[in-house]
């Protein structure tokens, strides 16, 4: 039997860990803050890296490489880029022995290179929009770290994009936040608020980031993704200029866009239980098992009964080779295996024993409410592709109700301090706010809450309204969580 899980109600942080280690999703490296992703992790990564990759295309971009180093000093030429991220950067001064006469940085992101090279690239309104994307590691040499949730180093895409003028950038930029959005709705059956980050919260070097933010269910948010806005602050840096149709020379727009294995942690956190892992079927690398259950006198009936039907399950439900698997195995009990398949997070279950067999009937257990169902053998394999899209649609239905369950608005600051009171995340709490960043600041370090997103529109609401925390009038209805 595989050791036991820690329950969310005991203690979440540790039911988390557990998960990923004991579902063989990830290890710890030898070096501090840098992860291992196993087999198991990894086929979830390159499920979610094959969905968004087919939507970015197509929305029209192109997949490219651009190196891990960078000149230190290209970090250096956007002033907000480097105040940011010079805490978190890794800098390699030495190479085949000897010291580098200019240091280079790993990258933490790669709008410095990516720009130096369009400045190369772009010289026309001819060569734009230019629409690319990479798919990469990056580090980050973060303090506090946790499997998945946050590395130092990480698996991510980065779009970058060039545009000759601001409204392509930003429609652009609100283009991929809806692809996020999708991703997550669709695939990761995830709700996820959408919206402008604050002044706090924003990219170094954006002009605006927006964020697609998820609610966990221990009531923490989770920031799933990002897109920004970044006017023309790297063409300025990397002086990339176009000749526009009159002839005149510009700096070319620009936006970033990225997700990373942070989404991995999303979806442990958003669905899985105390048995184990949960996932969403269409992200799941193995949809169905088929376990057969038998005695030395059956087995071979009930075998060659089980692989008749397994072959046929694995005929309607498709995928790669492992989407459908029959478990052979004879050393592990029944009983072990359903325990097991319940840790691994197999949306399906079919168990077939020899009574199953004389009635001609299968039975199909959901991982996500583990209800039992008795179908007729011929029946079960055009229903199983059905039962995987009633899954999916029901994990999502769930999260949106755990996600409305904890949204609240706050009416004063007493009520949105005691909302926040104690231990534990508590929700999406709306609060009307002045704008300012310093507030912000103060209400972070009372509370521990930031502002997640401020929602599309919500200055409208915002009119007329009094700021919760200094009486003033209201500019935002802000949108606050704990978050991770
Ligand atoms: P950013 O470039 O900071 O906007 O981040 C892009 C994406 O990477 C966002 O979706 C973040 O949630 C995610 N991310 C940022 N830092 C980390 C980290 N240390 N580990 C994993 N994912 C991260």
């Amino acid at each position: 039997m595989a050791e036991k899980i820690t329950p969310r109600s005991e203690n979440y942080s540790d039911w988390y860990i557990d998960i990923v280690t004991q579902a063989k999703l990830a290890d710890y490296s030898p070096v501090r803050g840098s992860m291992v992703i196993r087999p198991r992790g990894y086929a979830i990564w390159e499920k979610v890296q094959s969905a968004l990759d087919t939507m970015f295309k197509e929305t029209g971009h192109e997949n490219a490489y651009f190196p891990l180093l960078i000149p230190e000093e290209f970090m250096r030429r956007e002033a907000e880029h480097v105040e940011g991220f010079a805490p978190e950067l890794a800098v390699v001064t030495h190479g085949g022995g000897q010291e580098l006469d200019e240091p280079l940085v790993i990258r933490p992101t790669s709008e410095t290179i990516i720009w130096s090279m369009y400045k190369k690239w772009i010289q026309s309104y001819r060569d734009l929009p230019l629409l690319i994307n990479q798919w990469a590691n990056v580090m980050r040499w973060e303090k506090r770290t946790r499997l998945f949730l946050r590395t130092s180093e990480f698996l991510w895409q980065e779009g970058h994009t060039a545009h000759a003028t601001a409204e392509e950038a930003e429609e652009e930029t609100k283009t991929m936040l809806n692809v996020y959005k999708t991703f997550a709705e669709e695939y990761m059956a995830l709700p996820v608020l959408t919206g402008v980050k604050s002044e706090n919260e924003k990219f170094a070097g954006a002009i605006d980031t927006y964020a697609i933010e998820a609610l966990m269910q221990d009531g923490k948010a989770l920031q799933a993704g990002t897109s920004h806005f970044l006017g023309q602050n790297f063409a300025k840096a990397f002086d990339v200029s176009f000749q526009n149709k009159e002839g005149k020379l510009e700096h070319v727009w620009a936006s970033s866009w990225g997700v990373s294995t942070r989404l991995i942690g999303a979806l442990i956190m958003a669905h899985s239980d105390d048995s184990g892992l949960v996932l969403p079927p269409r992200l799941a690398p193995t949809k169905v098992a088929v376990v057969p259950i038998f005695r030395n006198k059956t087995k071979e009936q009930v075998m060659a009964y089980a692989e008749k039907i397994f072959g046929e399950i694995k005929e309607e439900v498709g995928g790669l080779p492992k989407s459908v698997i029959l478990d052979t195995d004879e050393q592990n009990s029944p009983g072990w295996k359903f325990a097991e398949y319940e840790m691994l997070g197999v949306p399906v279950r079919v168990e077939i024993g020899p009574r199953d067999m004389e009635n001609n009937k299968v039975m199909v257990v959901r991982r996500d409410t583990k209800e039992k169902i008795l179908m007729d053998a011929s029946e079960a394999p055009a229903k199983i592709p059905r039962l995987l899209e009633e899954i999916q649609q029901g994990l999502f239905q769930k999260a949106k109700a755990f996600r409305e369950e904890n949204s609240r608005t706050a009416e004063s600051y007493d009520e949105f301090r005691e909302i926040f009171s104690g231990d534990g995340g508590k929700g999406f709490v709306t609060a009307a706010w002045n704008g300012d960043p310093a507030v912000e600041d103060r209400i972070k370090g009372e509370t521990k809450a930031t502002i997640r997103v401020l929602p599309f529109g919500n200055e409208e609401e915002a009119r007329g309204k009094t700021c919760i925390f200094t009486g003033e009038p209201a500019k935002h209805m802000a949108v606050f969580a704990r978050a991770y």
